[in-house]
């Protein structure tokens, strides 16, 4: 396993292994930065075939944290946490608490939340041993609670740029749009679709979950990858990462890719091969970034859920942009953003 040396370690301040044997615990927390404040970004809980995909993931994760946070405003650096699902692994509340306290031990440089496989009773788990502990049950009025309705608010917003910048329309009636994985993200985001006008087309490897979204949204089912090369005006990628590259691209039939997956692009590199197919694509760390303003809002206690509302809406005009000046420039959209998010954190340090 290398680890200075990884292609995605990206001058990493710290990342800590953390094992416990009687739990079977076995995690990753990377912290990318804390040139804006205390790294801030979700655990992923996933099956991982080898270690080296786990620490490749979660440096990737902490990375993209960074600049999402820096691109949404927050007082927040970058990190992110892996519990891998190794054989055996039970999913107990002692393994959660054990996290818990090795999330602890950073004192606050570290503050965790929701992601992948993640629910909001296992924050609670987590929230028994460390306060660095976002995502927790919503109190009346209050920021808090599962963020992913926020993140789908926000992708939704983003929808609507890119809509306007790529399709010159104001409104999503009749819109053709592709949703890959219905869970929680994508659940929330195919209902503000749906209220919208627009017609879906889903995939998930869980069929109860695309059943669910048929029945209650009157989806068309896709099987597999194949929704990736669905005939539709907008694919919203929001399972997992690196589904665009140069294989999956020239298939894509959408002239606009907008969805809440992390990590879209295989490589950076895929963002010049999707501005040369014509397809305008919203940064995944830009559009996906109303779970962790939510979170922000929650740990800061300084905005209510209204609040939060509003700035997540903002996400549309920081695409629209984005979008604006990949189009005065040429210049692919995911090297904008970077840059963008770059000058943030160094004017910082
Ligand atoms: P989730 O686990 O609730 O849902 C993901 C869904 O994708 C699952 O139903 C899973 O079965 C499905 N899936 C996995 N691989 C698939 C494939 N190849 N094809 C079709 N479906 C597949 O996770 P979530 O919280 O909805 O997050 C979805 C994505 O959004 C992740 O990439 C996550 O990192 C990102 N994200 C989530 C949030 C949030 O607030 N939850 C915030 C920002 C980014």
């Amino acid at each position: 396993m290398t680890v200075f040396s990884n292609p995605a370690f990206d001058n990493h301040e710290r990342v800590l292994f953390c094992r416990d044997e009687p739990t079977g615990l076995c995690a990753i927390i990377a912290i990318h930065s804390t040139a804006l404040g205390p790294a801030a970004g979700g655990t992923r809980l996933w099956t991982y075939a080898e270690d080296d995909d786990a620490l490749y993931d979660v440096l990737r994760l902490s990375q993209g944290m960074s600049y999402k946070n820096a691109m949404a405003g927050l007082k927040f650096g970058g990190g992110k946490a892996v519990i891998m699902k190794t054989p055996g692994f039970d999913g107990s509340d002692a393994l959660f608490e054990r996290f818990g306290e090795f999330v602890d031990t950073l004192g606050g440089d570290y503050i965790t939340a929701e992601d992948v496989g993640m629910s909001v009773e296992i924050m609670e788990t987590i929230a028994r041993k460390t306060r660095y502990v976002s995502g927790l049950p919503l109190k009346s009025g209050r920021a808090g609670g599962d963020p992913s309705p926020k993140t789908a608010y926000g992708i939704y917003h983003g929808i609507r740029a890119a809509v306007q910048a790529r399709l010159d329309r104001h409104d999503l009636e009749g819109l053709r749009v592709a949703v890959q994985g219905v869970g929680h993200v994508g659940y929330y985001l195919c209902k503000l679709l749906h209220d919208a006008g627009a017609t879906l087309v889903v995939s998930d490897l869980d069929e109860a979950r695309v059943d669910r979204a048929c029945s209650e949204f009157g989806a068309e089912r896709v099987g597999g990858p194949d929704i990736l090369s669905a005939d539709v005006d907008v694919l919203a990628p929001c399972a997992l990462g690196a589904i665009l590259h140069e294989k999956s691209i020239p298939e894509i039939k959408a002239r606009i890719i907008a969805g809440g997956a992390n990590n879209q692009l295989r490589s950076r590199e895929d963002g010049q091969r999707l501005a040369d197919a014509g397809i305008l694509y919203a940064p995944d760390y830009v559009i996906n970034a109303g779970g962790i303003i939510n979170v922000a809002c929650e740990y800061f206690g300084d905005v209510d859920d209204e609040g939060v509302m509003d700035l997540v809406a903002q996400i549309g005009p920081r695409l629209a942009e984005i979008f604006d000046e990949a189009q005065r420039t040429g210049e692919p959209t995911n090297v904008i953003a970077d840059r963008k998010a770059q000058e943030i954190i160094t004017a910082a340090a």
